[in-house]
């Protein structure tokens, strides 16, 4: 069987600076594949050119059997690939119903979206409550729980999720990693970057390790938590 995502020796540039310096990685439809790594290793520069939204200069990817080269944005989101960019980027004056919409532009199966709000307003049932107040009166935990229903709403076959934890309070940050797993148990394939190593390899089906650009070292969630160098270098410990 062919991955959901396969990404094949992929490099990306700005200008004269790689990036990302070829890196290979797979994701199976039902896993949670997590890219862990220091500030600047290259996972958001990875998801924004899955998404379309950077060219990559060399390698191949691949999403549910077809290759994404030349795809613009919106028809990667078309063929079900969703993004829950960094930093949210909700949109502050619209309303919170309005906000989740916008995640189901291209759809236009209104029975079938009207059953998605609701099941978002189950996940998060803050996002029910407050569905006719204005996106920027959330908390930043409450917009990124926006953001993720907002990604959902165009019922992914591939969810990726840029740092979701950022910026959030412990418990807030509980809360959004449960609903991760909530997700995961539902079946939702999801391909989770995180600076938080600990949680995000805690559910994690498999990790890698980016460190400049490259694939440092891979395995299973559990292998990489109990892995001496990821605990000394990612975990805190000495
Ligand atoms: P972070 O967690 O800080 O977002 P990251 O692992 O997601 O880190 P990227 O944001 O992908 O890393 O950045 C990878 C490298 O590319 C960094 O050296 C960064 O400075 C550089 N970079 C990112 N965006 C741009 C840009 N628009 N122009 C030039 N260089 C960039």
């Amino acid at each position: 069987m062919t991955a959901l995502l396969e990404v094949e020796d992929l490099r990306v540039a700005y200008g004269k600076i790689e990036a990302v310096k070829g890196i290979s990685f797979t994701v199976e439809a039902g896993q949670v594949v997590t890219l862990i790594g220091t500030n600047g290793a290259g996972k958001t520069t990875t998801l924004r050119t899955l998404s379309g939204l950077l060219k990559p200069s060399a390698g191949k990817i691949s999403f549910d059997g077809k290759p994404l080269h030349g795809i613009p944005a919106h028809k990667i989101v078309a063929l079900g690939l969703a993004h829950s960019p960094e930093g949210r980027h909700i949109f502050p004056r619209l309303t919170i119903v309005e906000n989740l919409l916008l995640g189901a532009y291209l759809r236009d199966d209104k029975e079938g979206i009207d059953k998605d709000i609701q099941r978002a307003y189950e996940l998060f049932p803050i996002l029910g409550e407050r569905r006719k107040q204005a996106a920027g009166t959330l908390s930043g935990g409450e917009q990124q729980m926006l953001a993720m229903g907002r990604a959902l709403m165009s019922r992914p076959k591939l969810l990726m999720l840029d740092e979701p934890s950022m910026g959030l309070s412990p418990i807030m940050m509980q809360k959004i990693m449960q609903t991760i797993s909530e997700l995961k148990s539902q079946g939702t394939t999801i391909l989770l970057v995180e600076q938080n190593a600990q949680a995000a390899l805690s559910l994690a089906d498999h990790g890698h390790v980016m460190e400049v650009g490259r694939i440092a070292l891979s395995g299973t969630g559990q292998d990489l938590l109990h892995d001496e160098s990821v605990r000394k270098a990612y975990l805190g410990e000495d």
